[in-house]
């Protein structure tokens, strides 16, 4: 391959990976030369003598364009990572701050550390006197709050905080709403899914209150590379015409990728080398030729185990090196992480082994190597984490892959995943359960009155309506109604919506990061700590007595499950085990929403009622995945409702196509199931979103349909538009879904493919063939596009 022959650290790793089959593939990136423009001459002079004073005499053309789209409109901003994105959003918001004394800046970020890394470059610029940021979060002292209301010009917090604490109480922040210029939502690709739903709803509440108080801030958005940047803009704000600056003029550094797959030990089986031991004898070999690397897992336990393989595999030969190898873990106090990035910046470390703490754009400057340790869920993630190579305008970028589908699968496609569209990020504002919890909260901050239409939507009226009945809102005549029947004919506009119990505090109960209002705390009972919620509809699932339960990255076990408290009981845990609920679902078909004849089956989409019973868990080993045993539980039902979509399969009492006649009748479930698993497997290829956000059923009779019948539902009470993607692109997700399991040199099926980590029905039955034979015949049939377009 005519690639380089310039020896990098790296070279002698790669040649032994191209000799063995490990390195799968492998791609050169840059190296670009930047592209440089002056900044604008129409900036405040202020703001041009701060560019001087710390050295920048010139701009990246994105830099530039930036600003002047940000002067006609709200913009969407998306290059790469270490482009100098900061910038893009800063200098148009100094430029208002030193213009207009009296002008206020809301800036967001989903992360307290992100917030206090942009709060530190904004004071780099030196412009002490007219710009004056400060953090306004759960932090943030009592004592200091009225002080920042009163003072700061720039305000950086978090949806959250927004969603709690600001809106609801914004006569306190009347000097901020009543000069609100700029709003500024970096890390924007952040915001999606159930989260985003949530944001969506928090912003229109943000420009209505503005509105209130006489402003129309500019929304400047900044994300990682997503397929769909535009519309989570749009979708994100509720504006129009949001513009778009994604041309990178800074300098690509020129960049190695590689795709490794560790070896097959049991083709069979579909066994592979374990990515752990794969990557810990990359990074020894890095850390001996002297690269600087960083290392990402997905799991704390991860990143304490490859840390420990590492020092191992270095000890025998260089215990000196050995030392300069650390875990970084959340959790560190602030302090403790500065010191760390210092001497890791500084060269006294050689590698750092971290979860994705370090994922959203924390400066530690460029190392020369970043190595992702199994598929990190997104591409547009992947690529984050990959941009921290390149150090001295070279580095390599390394993805080990896992034995996950996913994992597998690009293994097999890395052009898919090199150089297809990333995925896009999914939202649903309008999603029942989630707006109507902001519907409430708007009332509380404001009568709901007809002009709102304008923040809220077309249809709030008829979800305001429902609050009604639900005896949460109350309509009163507004001024001017006489209450004889001019009201009625004059619609909304002659009265408002108001909450029934003004002095509630709707907003302290509804969780930007869960769908449903109702959840279960989860308590550790070691320290008393209050880890967070899961929502209702999964705590049967997920938090049962016995469950090994991960947050943020760490394991517990739960010792009780408390379910007239609605909590879970947890302690600390590192056992070797993990847990699998084993769970009885039935789904009913609630109303059918779109209906489309494709591939030879009848598609649908629709609500459903999902009803979930915990028959019993079962535990298996973490080193091979054994079982260990199976306790039962006593669980009572639950359900929740969603979104589904399901297509039904003919039979030979229904002769209407092909498929299920072809199948022999003992293998019709298990070729349902597996291709149920196999279909959400590859479903966060078209919808940013995780496979546990995913639910399925597959049946061969549904007492509605009549007929053999695989559901995909949104895990999410009331869902947020996962199910309606796939929907859309059923095509593609067959095509997909019949790929994953064609190419995977399994003998009957593997993790790789068609076994789910999360089924229900512990991975039985399952057909690969019947699966595979059943998609196949899907395939054959004509496709019929859909109309609808996705959400
Ligand atoms: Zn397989
Ligand atoms: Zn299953």
């Amino acid at each position: 391959m005519a690639l380089d022959r310039i020896i990098e650290p790296w070279s002698a790793l790669l040649d032994a990976g191209r000799e063995d089959g490990r390195l799968v593939r492998e791609a050169n990136e840059g190296p670009g030369p930047p592209q440089l423009a002056d900044p604008p001459a129409e900036l405040h002079p202020d703001v041009l003598a701060a560019l001087a004073r710390i050295g920048i005499e010139q701009l990246y053309t994105h830099q530039r364009e930036a600003v002047y789209a940000a002067w006609a409109g709200p913009t969407m901003f998306t290059t790469g990572t270490a482009s100098g994105k900061s910038m893009c959003f800063n200098l148009p918001t100094l430029d208002v701050l030193c213009r207009d004394a009296r002008a206020r800046a809301l800036y967001l970020y989903p992360t307290k550390a992100l917030a206090q890394d942009q709060a530190r470059a904004l004071a780099a610029f030196g412009l002490s006197k007219r710009v004056r940021p400060a953090i306004y979060d759960g932090d943030t002292p009592r004592q200091a709050r009225a002080q920042i209301r009163k003072s700061a010009n720039v305000v950086l917090s978090n949806p959250d905080m927004l969603h709690v604490g600001i809106l609801p109480n914004h006569a306190a922040w009347a000097d901020l709403f009543s000069n609100l210029a700029v709003v500024v939502i970096d890390e924007a690709h952040v915001y999606r899914g159930v989260f985003g739903s949530h944001v969506a709803n928090v912003l229109r509440r943000l420009r209505r209150i503005a509105a209130a108080y006489g402003t129309e801030p500019r929304f400047l958005l900044a994300s990682a590379t997503i397929a769909n940047p535009i519309e989570l803009a749009e979708r994100l704000t509720g504006l129009q015409d949001v513009r778009l600056i994604d041309r990178d003029g800074s300098p690509a550094p020129r960049r190695r990728i590689a795709v490794w797959n560790p070896p097959l030990t049991d083709e069979a089986l579909g066994l592979r080398r374990s990515a752990l031991a794969e990557a810990a004898e990359l990074l020894a070999g890095l850390v001996r030729e002297g690269a600087r690397s960083i290392c990402f897992m997905k799991s704390r336990k991860g990143v304490e185990v490859l840390s420990r393989l590492v020092k191992l595999e270095l000890q025998e030969s260089d215990p000196q090196l050995a030392e300069l190898v650390v875990p970084y873990r959340a959790g560190y106090t602030p302090q403790q992480r500065r010191e760390l990035e210092a001497r890791l910046t500084a060269g006294e470390l050689r590698a750092v082994i971290t979860t994705d703490a370090l994922e959203l754009g924390i400066d530690i400057g460029e190392l020369d190597a970043a190595v992702v340790v199994t598929f990190p869920g997104t591409v547009a993630s992947l690529r984050q984490m990959w941009g921290r190579a390149g150090r001295r305008g070279r580095g390599l970028a390394v993805y080990v892959a896992g034995e996950d589908a996913l994992d597998q699968f690009f293994c097999r496609h890395p052009e898919d995943f090199l150089d297809r569209p990333v995925e896009a990020a999914i939202l649903d504002h309008e999603s029942q359960l989630i707006y109507r919890a902001h519907l409430l909260c708007a009332a509380h901050e404001g009568p709901l009155a007809g002009d709102d239409a304008e923040f809220l939507g077309p249809r709030w009226e008829a979800h305001a309506e429902q609050l009604q009945s639900a005896g949460v809102l109350r309509r009163r005549p507004g001024p001017g109604a006489s209450g004889d029947g001019r009201e009625a004919a004059a619609g909304l506009s002659a009265g408002v919506y108001v909450p029934r119990r003004p002095d509630g505090y709707p907003a302290a109960e509804v969780s930007l990061r869960s769908a449903s209002a109702e959840s279960f705390a989860i308590v550790d009972v070691s320290s008393g700590e209050l880890l967070g919620s899961t929502e209702a509809a999964r705590a049967h699932s997920t938090v049962h007595g016995g469950a090994i339960y991960m947050h943020l990255g760490r394991s517990y076990e739960v010792r009780e499950l408390d379910l007239e408290r609605r909590r879970a009981l947890v302690t600390p845990f590192d056992g070797d085990w993990y847990t699998q609920p084993k769970r009885q679902t039935d789904t009913e078909i609630v109303r059918l929403l779109d209906r489309r004849e494709t591939l030879g089956v009848t598609l649908s989409f629709g609500e459903v009622s999902v009803t979930d019973t915990v028959l019993a868990y079962q535990r298996r080993r973490l080193a091979d995945h054994a079982q260990v045993d199976l306790v039962a539980l006593e669980l009572p039902p639950t359900s929740f409702s969603t979104q589904a979509l399901w297509f039904e399969l003919a039979t030979a009492e229904r002769p209407a196509g092909e498929p299920a006649q072809l199948i022999p009748l003992e293998a019709l479930l298990g070729a349902l199931h597996a291709t149920e698993h196999a279909q959400i497997a590859v479903l966060p290829l078209i919808a940013m979103c995780d496979r546990w956000d995913i639910g399925g059923l597959s049946t061969n009779f549904h007492p509605q349909t009549g007929a053999p019948t695989i559901f995909l539902y949104d895990g999410h009470p009331g869902g947020i538009g996962i199910a309606r993607t796939a929907f859309a692109r059923f095509e593609e997700l067959c095509e997909d879904a019949r790929r994953l399991i064609a190419e995977c040199p399994c003998a009957s099926g593997c993790p790789s493919c068609v076994q789910s980590p999360k089924c229900g029905n512990l991975n039985e039955p399952l057909s690969k063939a019947g699966a595979l034979l059943l998609l196949e015949q899907l395939l054959a049939a004509p496709a019929e596009p859909a109309l609808t377009a996705p959400l």
